[in-house]
Protein backbone atom coordinates (compact mmCIF):
# COMPACT_ATOMS: atom_id res chain seq x y z
CA UNK A 1 0.00 0.00 0.00
CA UNK A 2 2.72 2.40 1.14
CA UNK A 3 5.48 3.88 -1.14
CA UNK A 4 9.07 3.31 0.15
CA UNK A 5 11.13 5.96 -0.13
CA UNK A 6 14.95 4.75 0.48
CA UNK A 7 16.12 7.74 3.09
CA UNK A 8 13.26 6.94 5.64
CA UNK A 9 13.86 3.35 5.72
CA UNK A 10 14.80 2.40 8.91
CA UNK A 11 17.00 -0.82 10.53
CA UNK A 12 14.23 -1.78 12.10
CA UNK A 13 14.26 -6.20 11.80
CA UNK A 14 11.18 -6.56 13.23
CA UNK A 15 8.89 -4.16 11.78
CA UNK A 16 7.23 -3.23 15.06
CA UNK A 17 8.24 0.06 15.57
CA UNK A 18 5.05 2.32 15.83
CA UNK A 19 5.69 4.43 12.03
CA UNK A 20 3.32 6.66 11.30
CA UNK A 21 2.60 8.12 7.79
CA UNK A 22 1.99 11.58 5.93
CA UNK A 23 1.18 12.41 2.37
CA UNK A 24 4.39 13.38 0.03
CA UNK A 25 1.80 15.83 -1.67
CA UNK A 26 -0.25 16.94 1.63
CA UNK A 27 -3.25 17.67 2.74
CA UNK A 28 -6.16 19.70 1.46
CA UNK A 29 -9.22 20.92 3.19
CA UNK A 30 -12.45 19.84 0.91
CA UNK A 31 -15.62 22.17 2.20
CA UNK A 32 -18.26 19.97 0.16
CA UNK A 33 -17.26 16.10 0.79
CA UNK A 34 -19.65 13.97 2.71
CA UNK A 35 -19.52 11.32 5.03
CA UNK A 36 -20.81 8.37 3.32
CA UNK A 37 -19.72 4.57 2.50
CA UNK A 38 -19.15 1.55 3.55
CA UNK A 39 -16.83 2.89 6.65
CA UNK A 40 -19.00 5.72 7.63
CA UNK A 41 -21.12 5.90 10.60
CA UNK A 42 -24.04 7.34 12.51
CA UNK A 43 -23.78 9.10 15.45
CA UNK A 44 -25.27 6.06 16.87
CA UNK A 45 -22.37 3.94 15.29
CA UNK A 46 -24.71 2.58 12.67
CA UNK A 47 -23.42 2.26 9.37
CA UNK A 48 -23.89 5.00 7.17
CA UNK A 49 -24.26 4.21 3.21
CA UNK A 50 -25.04 7.14 0.61
CA UNK A 51 -26.90 6.24 -1.79
CA UNK A 52 -27.88 9.47 -3.15
CA UNK A 53 -24.62 12.13 -4.10
CA UNK A 54 -24.22 14.49 -5.05
CA UNK A 55 -26.25 16.85 -2.95
CA UNK A 56 -26.92 20.59 -2.75
CA UNK A 57 -25.24 22.13 -0.11
CA UNK A 58 -28.65 22.34 1.88
CA UNK A 59 -29.47 18.46 1.61
CA UNK A 60 -26.17 17.84 2.57
CA UNK A 61 -26.30 19.76 5.62
CA UNK A 62 -29.92 18.39 6.48
CA UNK A 63 -28.74 14.68 6.56
CA UNK A 64 -25.95 15.37 8.42
CA UNK A 65 -27.88 17.12 11.27
CA UNK A 66 -30.64 14.51 11.17
CA UNK A 67 -28.15 11.16 11.13
CA UNK A 68 -25.25 12.74 13.20
CA UNK A 69 -22.70 12.73 10.68
CA UNK A 70 -19.28 14.75 11.08
CA UNK A 71 -20.16 17.88 8.46
CA UNK A 72 -17.58 18.99 6.01
CA UNK A 73 -15.08 20.55 5.81
CA UNK A 74 -13.18 17.02 5.62
CA UNK A 75 -9.26 17.29 5.71
CA UNK A 76 -8.25 14.76 2.77
CA UNK A 77 -4.81 13.59 1.12
CA UNK A 78 -4.20 15.72 -1.74
CA UNK A 79 -5.24 13.58 -5.46
CA UNK A 80 -2.00 14.45 -6.61
CA UNK A 81 -0.34 12.07 -3.79
CA UNK A 82 2.20 9.40 -5.02
CA UNK A 83 3.04 7.60 -1.97
CA UNK A 84 3.52 8.37 1.91
CA UNK A 85 6.62 9.36 4.06
CA UNK A 86 6.92 6.89 7.07
CA UNK A 87 8.11 8.41 10.24
CA UNK A 88 8.69 7.41 13.93
CA UNK A 89 6.63 9.83 16.09
CA UNK A 90 7.86 8.51 19.47
CA UNK A 91 11.45 7.99 18.95
CA UNK A 92 12.00 11.57 16.51
CA UNK A 93 8.87 13.88 18.21
CA UNK A 94 8.97 13.14 21.77
CA UNK A 95 7.26 16.44 22.28
CA UNK A 96 4.44 16.20 19.43
CA UNK A 97 1.67 16.00 22.01
CA UNK A 98 2.74 19.26 23.14
CA UNK A 99 2.97 20.39 19.33
CA UNK A 100 -0.59 19.60 19.05
CA UNK A 101 -1.59 21.20 21.59
CA UNK A 102 -0.31 24.73 20.73
CA UNK A 103 -1.82 24.02 17.51
CA UNK A 104 -4.17 26.91 16.51
CA UNK A 105 -7.53 24.93 15.63
CA UNK A 106 -8.11 26.49 12.25
CA UNK A 107 -8.11 25.16 9.11
CA UNK A 108 -4.84 27.00 8.49
CA UNK A 109 -3.38 25.84 11.62
CA UNK A 110 -4.51 22.20 11.01
CA UNK A 111 -3.56 21.84 7.24
CA UNK A 112 0.12 22.93 8.29
CA UNK A 113 0.50 20.19 11.16
CA UNK A 114 -1.08 18.04 9.07
CA UNK A 115 1.47 18.16 6.04
CA UNK A 116 4.17 18.02 8.72
CA UNK A 117 2.78 14.96 10.72
CA UNK A 118 -0.09 13.32 8.94
CA UNK A 119 -3.72 12.60 9.88
CA UNK A 120 -4.96 11.59 13.40
CA UNK A 121 -5.80 7.91 12.58
CA UNK A 122 -4.93 5.51 10.55
CA UNK A 123 -8.26 5.46 8.12
CA UNK A 124 -9.44 8.67 9.17
CA UNK A 125 -12.46 9.88 10.98
CA UNK A 126 -14.69 8.46 8.14
CA UNK A 127 -15.12 7.67 4.68
CA UNK A 128 -15.90 10.05 2.31
CA UNK A 129 -17.72 11.15 -0.89
CA UNK A 130 -15.20 14.00 -2.42
CA UNK A 131 -15.50 15.26 -5.73
CA UNK A 132 -11.51 15.63 -6.05
CA UNK A 133 -11.73 11.89 -5.90
CA UNK A 134 -14.15 11.35 -8.50
CA UNK A 135 -13.21 9.03 -11.33
CA UNK A 136 -13.46 10.07 -14.74
CA UNK A 137 -14.34 7.33 -17.59
CA UNK A 138 -11.54 4.29 -17.46
CA UNK A 139 -9.62 6.37 -14.52
CA UNK A 140 -8.66 3.78 -11.84
CA UNK A 141 -8.30 5.70 -8.11
CA UNK A 142 -4.48 6.10 -7.28
CA UNK A 143 -2.84 2.92 -5.70
CA UNK A 144 -2.49 4.13 -2.21
CA UNK A 145 -6.06 4.24 -1.24
CA UNK A 146 -7.65 1.63 0.28
CA UNK A 147 -9.34 -1.42 -1.90
CA UNK A 148 -9.86 -0.83 -5.34
CA UNK A 149 -13.08 -3.16 -5.52
CA UNK A 150 -16.61 -1.89 -4.42
CA UNK A 151 -15.77 1.47 -5.76
CA UNK A 152 -18.39 4.30 -4.24
CA UNK A 153 -20.89 5.70 -6.97
CA UNK A 154 -23.46 8.11 -7.07
CA UNK A 155 -27.30 7.85 -8.55
CA UNK A 156 -25.18 9.21 -12.02
CA UNK A 157 -23.49 6.06 -11.86
CA UNK A 158 -19.88 8.47 -11.83
CA UNK A 159 -17.34 6.37 -9.58
CA UNK A 160 -15.49 7.55 -6.43
CA UNK A 161 -11.74 6.33 -5.31
CA UNK A 162 -12.82 5.33 -1.57
CA UNK A 163 -11.10 8.06 0.12
CA UNK A 164 -10.99 8.71 4.24
CA UNK A 165 -11.06 12.20 5.90
CA UNK A 166 -11.19 14.11 8.83
CA UNK A 167 -14.00 16.87 9.68
CA UNK A 168 -12.39 19.92 10.91
CA UNK A 169 -14.96 19.49 14.16
CA UNK A 170 -13.02 16.58 14.84
CA UNK A 171 -9.55 18.29 14.63
CA UNK A 172 -10.79 20.95 16.87
CA UNK A 173 -12.35 18.96 19.24
CA UNK A 174 -9.05 16.78 19.81
CA UNK A 175 -6.58 19.40 19.57
CA UNK A 176 -8.58 21.27 22.56
CA UNK A 177 -9.22 18.66 24.36
CA UNK A 178 -5.29 18.10 24.16
CA UNK A 179 -4.63 22.03 24.85
CA UNK A 180 -7.08 22.02 28.12
CA UNK A 181 -5.69 18.87 29.52
CA UNK A 182 -2.29 20.21 29.03
CA UNK A 183 -3.23 23.21 30.19
CA UNK A 184 -4.33 21.94 33.38
CA UNK A 185 -1.11 19.81 33.57
CA UNK A 186 1.31 22.91 33.68
CA UNK A 187 -0.70 24.13 35.92
CA UNK A 188 -0.97 21.77 38.38
CA UNK A 189 2.87 21.07 38.48
CA UNK A 190 3.62 24.66 38.72
CA UNK A 191 0.83 24.83 41.61
CA UNK A 192 -0.89 28.00 39.47
CA UNK A 193 -3.97 28.38 41.56
CA UNK A 194 -4.88 31.79 39.82
CA UNK A 195 -5.66 29.20 36.94
CA UNK A 196 -6.71 26.30 38.68
CA UNK A 197 -9.38 28.11 40.32
CA UNK A 198 -10.89 29.54 37.04
CA UNK A 199 -11.52 25.93 35.63
CA UNK A 200 -12.40 23.63 38.93
CA UNK A 201 -15.26 24.69 40.27
CA UNK A 202 -16.50 24.10 43.82
CA UNK A 203 -20.08 24.21 43.91
CA UNK A 204 -23.82 23.31 45.29
CA UNK A 205 -22.42 24.43 48.85
CA UNK A 206 -19.17 22.42 48.33
CA UNK A 207 -21.10 19.10 47.57
CA UNK A 208 -19.76 18.76 44.31
CA UNK A 209 -16.60 19.97 42.03
CA UNK A 210 -16.60 19.93 38.50
CA UNK A 211 -14.34 21.22 35.72
CA UNK A 212 -14.83 23.91 33.68
CA UNK A 213 -13.67 23.15 30.47
CA UNK A 214 -12.94 25.62 27.44
CA UNK A 215 -11.04 26.80 24.72
CA UNK A 216 -10.92 30.13 26.23
CA UNK A 217 -7.02 31.39 26.23
CA UNK A 218 -5.57 31.14 29.38
CA UNK A 219 -4.52 34.57 29.06
CA UNK A 220 -8.26 35.44 28.42
CA UNK A 221 -9.51 33.18 31.08
CA UNK A 222 -7.14 35.22 33.72
CA UNK A 223 -7.61 38.67 33.06
CA UNK A 224 -11.51 38.49 32.06
CA UNK A 225 -12.65 35.98 35.07
CA UNK A 226 -12.52 35.95 38.40
CA UNK A 227 -12.75 32.00 38.90
CA UNK A 228 -14.57 28.90 37.71
CA UNK A 229 -18.27 30.22 38.43
CA UNK A 230 -17.70 32.90 36.21
CA UNK A 231 -16.49 31.07 33.45
CA UNK A 232 -19.26 28.51 33.61
CA UNK A 233 -21.77 31.15 33.23
CA UNK A 234 -20.56 32.56 30.03
CA UNK A 235 -22.61 31.07 28.08
CA UNK A 236 -25.77 32.15 29.91
CA UNK A 237 -25.29 36.08 28.79
CA UNK A 238 -24.95 36.00 24.55
CA UNK A 239 -23.53 39.66 24.84
CA UNK A 240 -20.53 38.41 27.14
CA UNK A 241 -20.33 34.99 24.73
CA UNK A 242 -20.49 37.36 21.93
CA UNK A 243 -17.98 39.68 23.62
CA UNK A 244 -15.23 36.92 24.32
CA UNK A 245 -15.42 35.03 21.65
CA UNK A 246 -14.91 38.45 19.36
CA UNK A 247 -11.64 38.61 21.20
CA UNK A 248 -9.84 35.54 19.86
CA UNK A 249 -7.95 35.24 17.37
CA UNK A 250 -9.66 32.32 16.02
CA UNK A 251 -13.04 33.15 15.77
CA UNK A 252 -14.24 32.44 12.12
CA UNK A 253 -13.01 28.86 12.60
CA UNK A 254 -13.44 27.99 16.31
CA UNK A 255 -16.68 27.57 18.38
CA UNK A 256 -16.41 28.88 21.51
CA UNK A 257 -16.53 25.82 23.87
CA UNK A 258 -17.68 26.13 27.74
CA UNK A 259 -18.47 22.74 29.48
CA UNK A 260 -18.96 21.96 33.04
CA UNK A 261 -18.29 18.28 34.10
CA UNK A 262 -18.41 16.75 37.25
CA UNK A 263 -15.39 15.05 39.01
CA UNK A 264 -16.61 13.59 42.02
CA UNK A 265 -19.81 15.24 44.32
CA UNK A 266 -20.68 13.57 47.86
CA UNK A 267 -23.16 11.45 45.71
CA UNK A 268 -21.11 10.53 42.86
CA UNK A 269 -17.88 8.85 43.00
CA UNK A 270 -18.06 9.16 46.55
CA UNK A 271 -14.38 7.38 47.47
CA UNK A 272 -13.11 9.88 45.50
CA UNK A 273 -15.03 12.79 46.75
CA UNK A 274 -14.58 11.87 50.44
CA UNK A 275 -10.33 12.54 49.68
CA UNK A 276 -10.79 16.05 48.57
CA UNK A 277 -10.68 18.68 51.13
CA UNK A 278 -13.43 21.67 50.70
CA UNK A 279 -12.05 23.99 48.63
CA UNK A 280 -9.03 22.46 47.49
CA UNK A 281 -8.24 22.63 43.69
CA UNK A 282 -5.15 20.57 43.26
CA UNK A 283 -6.34 17.18 43.77
CA UNK A 284 -9.37 17.59 41.99
CA UNK A 285 -7.19 18.82 39.03
CA UNK A 286 -5.22 15.33 39.55
CA UNK A 287 -8.19 13.26 38.86
CA UNK A 288 -9.48 15.47 36.01
CA UNK A 289 -5.96 14.82 34.45
CA UNK A 290 -6.50 11.12 35.36
CA UNK A 291 -10.36 11.00 33.92
CA UNK A 292 -9.16 13.06 30.77
CA UNK A 293 -6.12 10.73 30.16
CA UNK A 294 -7.53 7.13 30.61
CA UNK A 295 -11.06 8.10 28.40
CA UNK A 296 -8.52 9.04 25.43
CA UNK A 297 -6.64 5.80 25.85
CA UNK A 298 -9.45 3.72 26.16
CA UNK A 299 -10.47 4.97 22.99
CA UNK A 300 -7.52 5.78 21.10
CA UNK A 301 -5.75 2.65 22.24
CA UNK A 302 -2.06 1.60 22.83
CA UNK A 303 -0.70 -2.33 22.80
CA UNK A 304 1.72 -4.10 24.74
CA UNK A 305 4.64 -5.65 22.14
CA UNK A 306 8.09 -7.05 22.52
CA UNK A 307 11.37 -6.27 20.90
CA UNK A 308 14.71 -7.80 20.15
CA UNK A 309 16.92 -5.40 21.24
CA UNK A 310 20.48 -5.01 19.97
CA UNK A 311 21.87 -7.68 22.50
CA UNK A 312 18.88 -9.93 21.66
CA UNK A 313 17.19 -9.34 24.92
CA UNK A 314 13.04 -9.03 24.85
CA UNK A 315 12.33 -5.30 26.04
CA UNK A 316 8.63 -3.69 26.00
CA UNK A 317 7.40 -1.56 23.94
CA UNK A 318 3.75 -0.10 23.64
CA UNK A 319 2.43 0.07 20.43
CA UNK A 320 0.14 3.16 19.61
CA UNK A 321 -2.45 2.78 17.23
CA UNK A 322 -2.64 5.92 15.32
CA UNK A 323 -1.37 9.19 15.76
CA UNK A 324 -3.90 10.28 18.43
CA UNK A 325 -3.15 7.27 20.62
CA UNK A 326 0.53 8.18 19.80
CA UNK A 327 0.06 11.58 21.61
CA UNK A 328 -1.86 10.89 24.60
CA UNK A 329 0.60 8.18 25.16
CA UNK A 330 3.49 10.92 24.86
CA UNK A 331 1.29 12.80 27.45
CA UNK A 332 0.44 9.74 29.97
CA UNK A 333 4.30 9.14 30.32
CA UNK A 334 5.23 12.38 31.34
CA UNK A 335 2.07 12.45 34.24
CA UNK A 336 3.56 9.34 35.38
CA UNK A 337 7.17 10.78 35.13
CA UNK A 338 8.94 8.62 32.67
CA UNK A 339 9.49 11.72 30.74
CA UNK A 340 10.07 15.38 31.81
CA UNK A 341 9.50 18.65 29.56
CA UNK A 342 10.36 22.31 29.74
CA UNK A 343 10.02 25.45 27.51
CA UNK A 344 13.43 27.20 26.19
CA UNK A 345 14.01 29.94 27.87
CA UNK A 346 14.47 31.23 24.88
CA UNK A 347 12.34 30.57 22.23
CA UNK A 348 9.37 28.99 24.39
CA UNK A 349 9.40 25.88 22.56
CA UNK A 350 8.57 22.70 24.33
CA UNK A 351 11.91 20.16 24.95
CA UNK A 352 12.34 16.53 26.03
CA UNK A 353 14.67 17.31 29.03
CA UNK A 354 14.22 13.17 30.33
CA UNK A 355 17.86 12.57 29.56
CA UNK A 356 18.89 15.80 30.33
CA UNK A 357 20.06 17.33 33.42
CA UNK A 358 17.62 19.34 35.78
CA UNK A 359 19.72 22.49 35.05
CA UNK A 360 18.39 22.45 31.30
CA UNK A 361 17.19 25.79 30.34
CA UNK A 362 17.19 26.13 26.85
CA UNK A 363 18.26 24.89 23.33
CA UNK A 364 21.92 24.80 22.79
CA UNK A 365 21.22 27.11 18.89
CA UNK A 366 18.72 29.17 21.03
CA UNK A 367 21.50 29.71 23.32
CA UNK A 368 24.35 30.38 20.82
CA UNK A 369 21.56 33.01 18.73
CA UNK A 370 21.08 34.62 22.07
CA UNK A 371 25.11 34.85 22.53
CA UNK A 372 25.44 35.89 19.48
CA UNK A 373 22.80 38.67 19.75
CA UNK A 374 23.88 39.84 23.29
CA UNK A 375 27.40 40.04 21.76
CA UNK A 376 26.06 42.60 18.78
CA UNK A 377 23.75 44.38 21.20
CA UNK A 378 27.04 45.06 23.62
CA UNK A 379 29.26 46.11 20.32
CA UNK A 380 26.50 48.78 19.45
CA UNK A 381 26.07 49.88 22.78
CA UNK A 382 30.25 50.10 23.32
CA UNK A 383 29.81 52.51 19.69
CA UNK A 384 27.04 54.32 20.92
CA UNK A 385 28.52 55.65 24.47
CA UNK A 386 31.70 56.51 22.37
CA UNK A 387 29.91 58.37 19.69
CA UNK A 388 28.47 60.22 23.01
CA UNK A 389 31.78 60.98 24.06
CA UNK A 390 32.63 58.50 26.92
CA UNK A 391 35.75 57.31 27.19
CA UNK A 392 37.27 54.34 26.30
CA UNK A 393 37.65 52.91 29.60
CA UNK A 394 34.22 54.48 30.90
CA UNK A 395 32.51 52.05 28.49
CA UNK A 396 34.66 49.12 29.49
CA UNK A 397 33.49 49.47 32.99
CA UNK A 398 30.18 50.13 32.29
CA UNK A 399 29.87 47.40 29.99
CA UNK A 400 32.11 44.91 31.83
CA UNK A 401 34.29 44.13 29.11
CA UNK A 402 38.67 45.15 28.57
CA UNK A 403 39.54 48.12 27.09
CA UNK A 404 41.34 46.10 24.26
CA UNK A 405 37.76 44.85 23.49
CA UNK A 406 36.11 48.47 23.58
CA UNK A 407 39.05 50.08 21.37
CA UNK A 408 38.46 47.08 18.62
CA UNK A 409 34.90 48.14 18.49
CA UNK A 410 35.07 51.57 18.59
CA UNK A 411 38.05 51.39 16.03
CA UNK A 412 35.17 49.93 13.67
CA UNK A 413 32.96 52.87 13.81
CA UNK A 414 33.07 54.94 10.75
CA UNK A 415 32.41 58.34 12.35
CA UNK A 416 34.87 59.52 14.95
CA UNK A 417 33.11 61.41 17.39
CA UNK A 418 35.12 65.01 19.40
CA UNK A 419 36.69 64.03 22.38
CA UNK A 420 36.30 65.20 25.53
CA UNK A 421 32.58 66.17 24.82
CA UNK A 422 30.48 65.16 27.71
ZN1 LIG B 1 14.88 27.23 22.03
Amino acid sequence: MMESYPKYDYLDIQQSFFIWHRSDKGYFWDEEAMAGGLFAATKDGKPFFLEEFPLSHEERKKIEKEKGLSPSPFLLPLPETEGYYPYKPLEENPTLFLEFAETTPTRKGILEFANKYGMLLPNGETQVFSEAYRLREGEKPPKWVLGTDGLLKDRENNKYAMVFGESLRFWQNEIQDMAFAVNVWEALKNEDLEFLKRVILWHAENEVVSVVKTNIPKLVLLNRFQNAADVSKVTESKDTLRAIHDSLPTKEDVPLRVQLSYIAARDYKKELFSRFVVGDLLLPARCYIQAAINEKLKKYVVKPRLLLDEKNQLKPYLMPESLLAAMWYQFYLTVVGERQFKRCSVCGRWEDITDKTVAWTKHETCANKERVKKYREAVREAQKLYKEGKTIEEIAEELGRSIEWVRKQVGKTKTFPKRGKI
